[in-house]
C-alpha cells in the first residue's frame, strides 16, 4: 500500500484521502485509468501510457487533467514520496462529482488520483514459470479500446479463472475468436513460428506492452501477423502468452486444460520476455 497518494492537486497520506460519494467514476464508471510498470527505478513506456490516457479521455469527450509534462512531474514526485523502485503506478481520472444523473453534465471539475504499489514483478513465479488460462465469453461493451474503469465483466472473468484453478481468463467473441485477457492482451505462436495477436480495433485495448512486444519481436526477426485467432487455433499453438504492465509477458502453459506445446515456457516467449526486461530496465526516470 502506498504511504502517499495524489488526489486533485495534493499529495496526502492514504488515510487522509477521500473522494465525493457522487463522483461519476464511482457511480457510473465514468472514468479512465492507466497502470505503469516500474522496474529498478525505471518508468516503463511512460509516454505511451500518457498518450493513451489522452486518447481514452478524448473518446469520452474529456481533456487530460494536466499537461503531459505536469503529469510526468506529478508521477515522479509520487515515486519519490513513496520510495518506489519496483512496482506500479496507478492513475485514474473521472469526469468529476455531480448530482446523480445519467445525462453527462458539462463543466465538471475532474477527479484525478494516483497511487503506487511496491512489488517486484520480475520475481513473480507466474511470470517466470507460466500459468494456466481458461476461456470465457466476452460480454463487455463495444469500446474496449477505451481504458475505462468499467471492469465488472473483466473482474468476473478473472474470478472465474481463479475459481477454476487457472490464473487468467481469455475472452472469446461470438465467433469463438479470442479478443484478449481479462487484464492483458493475448498472443499465440503458431506451429510454423509465427507470432499472432489481434489487431487494435474497438474490440480490444491496444496494450502499451503489446506495442512494445511487437517492436521487440520485429527487432529479433520473429515472424509476426496481426490478426484474430480462434479458440481452435490455440489448441494447436506451439506457444502462448499474455502481456500487460502488471503481467509483463506471462507464458501460458495450458488453455482450458489443454497443454500448449510441451506445457512449458516456449523458446520464443522466453526471448521476448527477456528482451522486454532489457528494454524496460533501459528506460529512465
Ligand atoms: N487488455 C485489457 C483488458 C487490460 O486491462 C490490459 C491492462 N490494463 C491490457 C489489455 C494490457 O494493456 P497494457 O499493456 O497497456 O498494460
Amino acid at each position: 500500500m502506498s504511504r502517499f497518494v495524489y488526489v486533485n492537486d495534493r499529495f496526502l497520506r492514504r488515510h487522509e484521502a477521500f473522494i465525493d460519494i457522487e463522483d461519476r467514476g464511482f457511480q457510473f464508471g465514468d472514468s479512465v485509468y492507466e497502470v505503469i510498470f516500474v522496474t529498478k527505478g525505471c518508468l516503463v513506456d511512460e509516454q505511451g501510457h500518457i498518450d493513451r490516457l489522452a486518447y481514452s479521455m478524448g473518446e469520452l469527450g474529456m481533456d487530460l487533467p494536466k499537461s503531459p509534462v505536469t503529469i510526468s512531474l506529478l508521477i515522479r514526485e509520487l515515486i519519490r514520496l513513496n520510495d518506489l523502485t519496483d512496482g506500479l503506478i496507478y492513475m485514474q481520472v473521472s469526469r468529476g462529482a455531480a448530482s446523480r444523473d445519467h445525462l453527462i453534465p458539462k463543466g465538471l471539475s475532474q477527479t484525478f488520483i494516483m497511487n503506487t504499489r511496491q512489488v517486484d514483478l520480475t520475481a513473480k513465479s507466474s511470470i517466470n514459470e507460466g500459468v494456466d488460462v481458461i476461456t470465457v465469453r466476452d460480454i463487455r461493451w463495444g469500446r474496449r479500446d477505451i481504458k475505462s474503469t468499467q471492469l465488472l465483466a473483466n473482474c468476473l472473468a478473472k474470478s472465474e479463472a481463479v475459481r477454476a484453478g487457472a490464473d487468467e481468463a481469455w475472452m472469446v467473441d461470438e465467433n469463438n475468436f479470442v479478443t484478449e485477457g481479462s487484464s492483458s492482451n493475448a498472443w499465440i505462436i503458431t506451429d510454423d513460428q509465427v507470432l499472432v495477436t489481434r489487431p487494435p480495433t474497438h474490440d480490444i485495448l491496444n496494450g502499451i506492452t503489446r506495442r512494445t512486444i511487437i517492436d521487440i519481436a520485429l527487432q529479433n526477426n520473429v515472424m509476426f501477423e496481426e490478426r484474430a485467432f480462434s479458440l481452435d487455433e490455440t489448441k494447436i499453438a506451439a506457444e502462448a502468452f499474455f502481456t500487460s504492465a502488471t503481467s509483463l509477458a506471462t507464458p501460458v502453459l495450458s488453455i482450458n486444460g489443454i497443454a500448449i506445446g510441451d506445457g512449458v515456457v516456449g523458446p520464443i516467449t522466453k526471448v521476448l520476455q527477456d528482451q522486454y526486461l532489457v528494454y524496460a530496465q533501459q528506460t529512465s526516470l
